[in-house]
């Protein structure tokens, strides 16, 4: 008996937490990732995990995410973290995590990494990208805050 109230407990409690989202997203070798787009509710709590499903060396084909603050495009932050310095070992210089409100960390193949972050008040597009040197072109997408 007390084993059942306690478990309803438990349930009803969870039920006031607030929403949270589990978002799994692959890397591979040709550049890609599997998921491209995707959405959150604002202020919810997001467990964003990045796999690196390749099998080519970390050196060459070496996987992140970045997820960027509203207005900073994939492309432009690509760019800007290159400038910066980024290279096959630490694709994401220092200085540029200011444009970040998110990131992973470099993974080789068959590794990967979970990063945990609110997501952000204001509804919108986000966009996020690998900034291993080369992949910013291909290796992009979005996030939607409603
Ligand atoms: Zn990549």
């Amino acid at each position: 008996m007390k084993k059942i109230i306690l478990s309803s407990f438990l349930f009803v409690t969870v039920g006031f937490i607030v929403s949270a989202a589990e978002i799994v997203i692959n890397g591979n070798d040709t550049m890609q990732f599997d998921v491209k787009a995707f959405d959150v509710k604002a202020g919810e709590k997001v467990s964003l995990t990045l796999k690196n499903s390749g099998k080519l060396p970390k050196i060459a084909m070496g996987h992140n995410i970045v997820l960027l603050k509203k207005g900073v495009t994939a492309i432009g932050f690509g760019q800007k973290a290159l400038g910066a310095g980024a290279n096959a070992t630490n694709p994401l210089p220092d200085s540029v995590k200011a444009d970040a409100i998110a990131w992973s960390k470099l993974l080789g193949p068959g590794e990967s990494d979970t990063v945990s972050f609110t997501a952000p008040k204001e509804p919108g597009i986000y966009e996020y990208v690998c900034t291993f040197p080369g992949h910013f072109a291909m290796m992009r997408g979005t996030m939607t805050v409603k």
